[in-house]
Parts: C-alpha cells; structure tokens; sequence
C-alpha cells in the first residue's frame, strides 16, 4: 500500500505556513469536491486524500510527528482507545473550513459511499514484528440480499424525487456562489422508494456480524493502519467503505522496541563476568546464546546483527542490543566469604581496578580546581 506524501498531496513545501496549507487545501478541495464531482469516484479519493493530508498537517502535533516519522508517525490518530471497533470519518474539518463557502458539509455522497470503519486491534510486540494472522468480528451493514441494496421491494422501482429531478442536489444562489445542497426531500438520494423492502425496510442493508481473516504485515509498529478495501459498512445502493484496522503494540517485559533496533538487559553472573562464557538471551524466535568474554563490565553493550526489529517499509531487521548487568552473588556461607576475603586481598592492587583509578583521578581533579 503506498501512500503520497502529504506536502506532495496538497502541493506546498515543508516549510509552508497554515495558511498556505489553508489555501492549498481550499483549492484542492474545491476542485474535487463531491458536490462538484458527482458520480466521479477519483475526484472523491482525491478529495479525500487532500483532506487527510489537511487534517495532519493542520495540526501542529500531528504535523511534527508526520514531519518526524512520516506515514507511520500519524496512522492511526485521531482514533480512538483500546481494542475494538469504531465509526471513523475524516468529515470533522470540513465543517469549518466549508462553513464559508458550502454554507455547511453535506452529507449526500458519504452516506452513498458506505461508512468506512476502524477497528483497533492490540498484538504482542512478536507479532507486530514478525507478522501474523488474525481473525476479527466487526459488525458491519451487508447489502440485503432480498433487494440487492436498493431498499426497494422486488419488483418495485424507487421513483426519481421531483423536487431535485434526481440530482440530489438544489442549487442556490448566495452572493457570488452557487451553491448546492442535499434535497432534503429524498435525502440527496435523487429516488424515494415508495414500496419497502420487508428484509431490511427500506434501508438496502442489514447489520450482521463479520468473521474476516487479515494478514498482519511484518514490522507494523504503534499507530499503524492497514486498511482493508471495501470491507467497511454497505449503503443502500451497494457501495461500501472502508476498514481501517489500527494496530496497537502491547508492551513487552523485555524488549524495549526503539525504531528497527531492539533493546533489553541481561545480567550475568559475578563469575562470568570475570572468566568469561555463554548465556542464554532471549531472541524474538528462540534463545540465543550469546557470548561473554572474560573481563566484561557492567553496562557493555552486545549487538546482535539482524535479530531485532523490522520496519513495514521492508523487511530488513534492525538488531538486537544486549545490555549487561554483572550480578554480585548473595547468600554466601561463612566459609565462601573467608575465601572471597582472601581473594579480594590478592586483588588489591590498582592494576586490577583501571576504571576505579581513572574515577578516582577525575574526582581529585574536581575537587582541587
Ligand atoms: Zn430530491
Ligand atoms: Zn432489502
């Protein structure tokens, strides 16, 4: 799924001012609003992107995280919390920005469109960057089969509305526009039906409860949105809009996710530390065994090449970076602290403690100036 740039979209440079965007966007939506275009599906995506784009960047929060992270920074906002499913439109700017110039939003094509809607869906952070299959239930309005959508009953034709001759629009005149409105005599359907449906009375869809299978892809991350066409609500008249799954990452106890890199800490024993060996590290798939050599310190850093994350941009993974953290034994006996005594005498000596001795050389320097 590839998605165009938002600057691209509305034709303006990064470093556009709001009301450059303002204007961009005025123009744009202008030109391909569906009151304007009607019956034509590519002015409405376009309208329709261009309005996304002017929802991000209108918003400075948004905007910076776009700025930032790009696609991936801003799916998903503006929807809501936790799991489950939503109504979601991108309609709430338009009142303002078409309150001058439409003289109101008008509904008539989105209705006609089908409802689009959001789910959001919560992975494990392995799933998320592994990919995976899932199943989910969203309730959504299927075309009634009786009348095939059209909400009339079979056998009966919906009748052309006399007041706007089928248009669903009336155009008015104000000031220097024309402007055009939903007949508010058929709904800006341009057909009243006359006789029902039994099925669904009229309404040309029936609520039902769908089962679908989605293909999660590797490296989706917080905020993502994989959006299944079509899938969404059926409107009389069958078009249907569409699903918009967002993804939601559960944290991990381990992995700390930063971009394609993973992060987490290991400890290893006081022993290991000193004479070196293996450990087990825990890795998205399976354990790893991770090599120690000898004289390793607390806070040295493992990266273990192409085991972290992945991004949906491809598929190459980031790595893994094992931090350690030497572990000082508890519970010694008597007899195991007298010999660790006698130990420690044989290891007084500053050649065994040269982080200690450049410490101690800083922290005299600060304290005598
Ligand atoms: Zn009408
Ligand atoms: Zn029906």
């Amino acid at each position: 799924m590839s998605q165009r740039d938002y600057y691209e979209v509305l034709g303006v440079s990064r470093s556009a001012s709001d009301a450059e965007l303002k204007k961009a966007f005025k123009k744009l939506a202008m030109k391909y609003h569906p009151d304007r275009n009607p019956d034509d599906s590519s002015a409405n995506e376009k309208f329709k992107e261009a309005a996304e784009a002017y929802e991000i960047l209108s918003d400075p929060e948004k905007k910076s995280a776009y700025d930032q992270f790009g696609h991936a920074g801003v799916q998903g906002m503006g929807g809501g919390q936790g799991g489950g499913f939503q109504d979601f439109n991108f309609g709430d700017i338009f009142g303002d920005i078409f309150g001058d110039v439409f003289g109101g939003r008008t509904s008539s094509r989105r209705s006609a469109r089908g409802q689009d809607l959001q789910y959001n869906i919560e992975l494990s952070l392995k799933e998320a960057i592994l990919g995976v299959k899932k199943t989910i239930k969203i309730p959504v309005d299927k075309i009634c089969v009786e009348c095939s959508g059209s909400g009339a009953k079979p056998g009966s034709v919906p009748v052309t509305c006399s007041q706007c001759n089928g248009a669903g629009q009336v155009r008015m005149q104000q000031g220097f526009f024309s402007v055009q409105q939903t007949c508010n005599v058929c709904g800006g359907e341009g057909r009243i039906i006359k006789d029902h449906c039994n099925v669904c009375r009229g309404a040309g869809v029936i609520q039902e409860t769908k089962s679908l299978s989605i293909s999660i892809p590797s490296g989706v991350d917080n905020g993502d949105k994989v959006r299944l066409s079509g899938e969404g609500s059926a409107s009389r008249g069958g078009h249907t809009g569409d699903l918009y799954v967002v993804i939601q990452v559960a944290q991990n106890e381990i992995f700390e996710r930063e971009g394609r890199d993973l992060y987490f800490e290991a400890p290893i024993p006081f022993e290991t530390a000193i004479l070196g060996g293996t450990i087990n590290v825990p890795g998205l798939e399976s354990k790893i065994a991770l090599k120690i050599p000898a004289y390793t310190q607390t806070g040295k850093i493992f990266r273990i090449k192409g085991k972290g994350a992945s991004s949906v941009r491809d598929s190459r993974r980031g790595d893994l970076l094992c931090r350690v953290v030497v572990e000082t034994p508890i519970n010694l006996s008597k007899a195991q602290i007298k010999a660790f005594k006698d130990f420690a005498q044989s290891i007084a000596g500053d050649e065994h403690h040269p982080i200690k001795q450049s410490f101690k050389k800083a922290s005299d320097k600060f304290h005598n100036k």
